[in-house]
């Protein structure tokens, strides 16, 4: 891919065209470092063109962005001081949102997205499933919490 260029607009004077020196791949999309053909500055692109429109449909029938963030910090709430290495937690997370994307589908409801979460978690640390699944489920009550106990 080196010395492609296509429209990308330069930060520095906005001109259209640029090349791309080097490309890979990164968490937050395909990483591109550019040179402006104008000004000669360069830059990094992220661009997560297939990753851009899926959405979450919550309980009450809006939508919303799916946020991996979101997604990260309520996981990483549950596995907090668990003695579970964060690149195994990253690794399911990034299986989280594949298994998501993979469904072919635009939206996702809450619902399903905390029960594909909630197997996920169970596997790895039943401590951190229990953490997630009150704070998901909305426990009501203590016997609802007895309830999921028993279920492990
Ligand atoms: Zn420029």
């Amino acid at each position: 891919m080196r010395g492609y260029t296509n429209k990308m607009d330069c930060p520095y004077c906005f001109h259209e065209e640029s090349k791309v020196t080097d490309k890979r791949k990164s968490p937050e999309g395909i990483r591109r470092r550019r040179e402006c053909l104008k000004c000669g500055k360069r830059f990094t692109t992220y661009e997560k063109s297939v990753k851009e429109d899926l959405s979450v449909i919550k309980k009450d029938g809006r939508r919303e962005k799916f946020d991996r963030e979101k997604l990260e910090n309520g996981i990483y709430r549950a596995f907090e001081k668990r003695p579970v290495a964060k690149e195994k937690i990253d690794k399911m997370i990034n299986e989280i949102e594949e298994q998501i994307r993979k469904k072919g589908k635009k939206e996702i409801k809450t619902s399903d997205m905390g029960e594909l979460i909630m197997k996920k978690i169970k596997k790895i640390d039943n401590v951190a499933y229990i953490r997630f699944a009150s704070v998901y489920r909305d426990f009501q009550d203590i016997n609802d919490f007895k309830r999921e106990m028993k279920g492990l």
